[in-house]
């Protein structure tokens, strides 16, 4: 992957940007910090990102914090909580926490010159700035708008130890003694998961997975989470179903920090056990061509959350010019302008709604879908996420000037 390519996307002066910025940071090393390799937005994200730094000549690398099954049951407790959900916090939960944190402060070489650590699960790696010095930055792809304040206040005194924050959305702001910095997520337009790809290619995806192309067909791609709401899905496309013929594609993979996968599998496999045209796909890692190719061929494209930090899918799908049907909540909100980019709902007979509204509405579809695509182009293309991290990496340098704004 070269920068090259991205050219003919979003212009030469773009590019020529990038070039620019990086000159100024190349004698800096970016590390980033998460804690999965697969699976989810972040891991998408970076996997990404990384190449295309280093494509600038920017030092970009990525490593991952060990845990044991205990610990990601607890960051995916926290996780939840921070999203405002109910959960039941202990004190021996935040033990386990401190104990994750102590193993990987021993065994972590720390390479970066800017360390950029991303959510909560790696956040208490902060303890070792007294020691090593570097700048540290807080990446937070979670909406902690109105997070559970036993979580939160455990949280931020680690927090307010970095230098900075980043934030998604101006909504997740919080009350910190950091300074705080609005980026958005991105896709990108090149990768397997979003490129252009041949019909056949498409057909033969579908013929794989017993999908007829000839009837409408809905979609959700999402990890099997609850804050994802693929009951409620399932629920909508029932209301859809009395009225007009359909097929509902639940299609989704698991990721190493997220313990919960299996059993919301389950809930969902049973509740769509009775009826074929429900298609509930377990997709292994690195199924991006596959991931494409079910988007593409979709009619209308849900992601019905009920918490969201980004929701990467939405810029996905409506890259892809299609339709989207979003839950109207974080970062969806960005991306789905509510009866200009997509649809935004609250509830599952919402979905229903629009769902019947765009099945019956070819021409609606078409204009969602180009709108929705230039939106994508104008706000959350990769290239404009690279900037913002060199940007972040200038800043760092220089903290007490103001030397940059970021996008
Ligand atoms: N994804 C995937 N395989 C799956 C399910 C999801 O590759 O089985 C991808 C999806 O296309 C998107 C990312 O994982 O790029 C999920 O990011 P998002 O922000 O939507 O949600 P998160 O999982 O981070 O909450």
């Amino acid at each position: 992957m070269s920068l090259q390519e991205y050219k003919e996307l979003v212009g030469a002066d773009v590019i020529d940007e990038l070039h620019l910025l990086a000159d100024r940071v190349r004698h800096l090393h970016l590390q980033n910090i998460n804690s999965t390799p697969v699976g989810g937005g972040v891991a998408e994200i970076l996997t990404r990102m990384i190449p295309l730094l280093r494509d600038l000549g920017v030092r970009a690398s990525w490593d991952v914090i060990k845990g044991d099954q205990p610990f990601f049951n607890v960051t995916k407790a926290f996780h939840n909580a921070l999203h405002g959900a109910h959960e039941v916090i202990t004190e021996e939960m935040f033990e386990i926490f401190r104990a994750t944190t102590e193993m990987n402060l021993r065994e972590f070489q720390f390479t970066g010159d800017v360390v950029l650590v991303h959510d909560p699960q790696p956040a208490g790696l902060i303890a070792r700035k007294k020691d090593i010095g570097r700048r540290w930055v807080w990446r937070c792809h979670i909406d902690i708008s109105v997070p559970e304040p036993k979580v939160w206040e455990f949280l931020r005194p680690y927090v307010e130890q970095y230098d900075a924050s980043l934030f998604s959305m101006p909504d997740f702001a919080q009350r910190l003694r950091i300074p705080q910095f609005m980026v958005c997520p991105s896709i990108d337009p090149l990768s397997d998961k979003n490129r252009e790809l041949p019909k056949e290619q498409i057909e033969a995806v579908l013929y794989k997975y017993l999908i007829d192309p000839e009837r409408p067909i809905l979609t959700q791609i999402s990890r099997f989470d609850r804050l994802k709401d693929p009951l409620g899905v399932i629920a909508a496309y029932r209301m859809v179903k009395k009225r007009r013929d359909c097929q509902l594609i639940l299609a989704g993979g698991g990721a190493p920090d997220d313990p919960e996968g299996a059993e919301v599998l389950r809930e969902v496999q049973e509740a769509a056990s009775s009826d074929p045209d429900i298609h509930v796909l377990l997709l292994p890692p690195f199924s991006d061509l596959e991931i494409n190719a079910l988007v593409r061929a979709s009619t209308v494209v849900l992601q019905k959350s009920i918490r969201e930090g980004f929701g990467l899918t939405v810029s996905e799908s409506l890259w892809k010019r299609k339709p989207v049907i979003g839950g109207a909540v974080g970062g969806i909100k960005v991306q789905i302008i509510n009866g200009v980019t997509g649809f935004l709902v609250h509830s599952p007979e919402g979905a229903a709604q629009r769902i019947l509204q765009l099945l019956d509405d070819k021409d609606l579809c078409e204009r969602l879908g180009e709108t929705g695509h230039q939106h994508v182009k104008e706000n959350f293309l990769l290239t404009r996420h690279v900037k913002d991290y060199l940007l972040v990496m200038l800043a760092a340098e220089h903290p007490n000037e103001d030397v940059v704004t970021l996008s």
